[in-house]
């Protein structure tokens, strides 16, 4: 992975891309190439239902409801996550599949607000990456373990909380940091970014 680059010169053999130079003046050679540009959300059904269009989604309610009668699940869903505090469209499989659960109950109950954490995982080769939570642009973030030695977690803090925890490699401290982000209590930074503080005491007791 090569990051703040981009691709400055496609280079090429008998019809086939064989390689890249970067902007940073880097020549990578290649077998093939796929070129992500991103995507957008078919919105084409709820335009012609007249659901509430917002922000490159459906707005829903905490329960996922867009209208009367109507629900809107996974990509195309704006939803004002309840733990959270903010309105959030999430493109993740656990997300969606979790939606659907979602309204499920909320047909059930007559409203059920969706408290789930957005929640991802990928293993690329020995790292395995776990993100939890949403980040925004304005967050700090704060970090936690041995970079170097690809173990370690960063945490995404707002207004003294955690909205956010990816980590790398450090499964435990991403649970428990989901907890966290849950308990909406304002962390302390040193706190946070210091191994040997267990992170689970932390968290709220019983008794509070
Ligand atoms: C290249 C790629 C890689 C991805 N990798 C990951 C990953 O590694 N991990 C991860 O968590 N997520 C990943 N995602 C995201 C994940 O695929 C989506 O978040 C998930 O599929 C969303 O589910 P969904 O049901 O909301 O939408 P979709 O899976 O997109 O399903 C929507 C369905 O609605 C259908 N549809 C749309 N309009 C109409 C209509 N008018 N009438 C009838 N049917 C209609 C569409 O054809 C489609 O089948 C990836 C996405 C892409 C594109």
């Amino acid at each position: 992975m090569r990051t703040a680059t981009t691709v400055k010169e496609w280079h090429s053999y008998g019809g086939r891309v064989t390689g890249v130079t970067l902007s940073d003046g880097r020549r990578e050679e290649v077998d093939a190439v796929l070129i992500a540009i991103g995507i957008d959300p078919n919105l084409q059904l709820p335009r012609a239902l007249g659901l509430p269009i917002q922000s490159g989604g459906v707005q829903v309610d905490e329960g996922l409801r867009a209208a009367d009668g109507v629900y809107c699940a996974g990509d195309i869903a704006l939803h004002p996550h309840p733990v959270l505090g903010e309105s959030i469209r999430v493109e993740h499989w656990e997300v969606a599949k979790h939606h659907g659960r979602g309204i499920g109950s909320s047909i059930a109950s007559g409203h059920a607000p969706v408290t789930r954490l957005p929640y991802f995982w990928s293993d690329q080769y020995d790292v395995s990456l776990e993100y939890r939570g949403h980040a925004s642009g304005q967050d700090r973030a704060i970090w936690r373990g041995d970079k170097e030695g690809l173990h370690f977690s960063v945490f995404y803090i707002r207004d003294g909380r955690i909205h956010a925890v990816l980590s790398i490699n450090d499964k435990k401290v991403n649970e428990v940091g989901g907890k966290l982000i849950e308990s909406r209590r304002t962390v302390d930074e040193k706190t946070l970014a210091d191994v040997s503080t267990d992170l689970s005491e932390l968290l709220p007791t019983a008794a509070g």
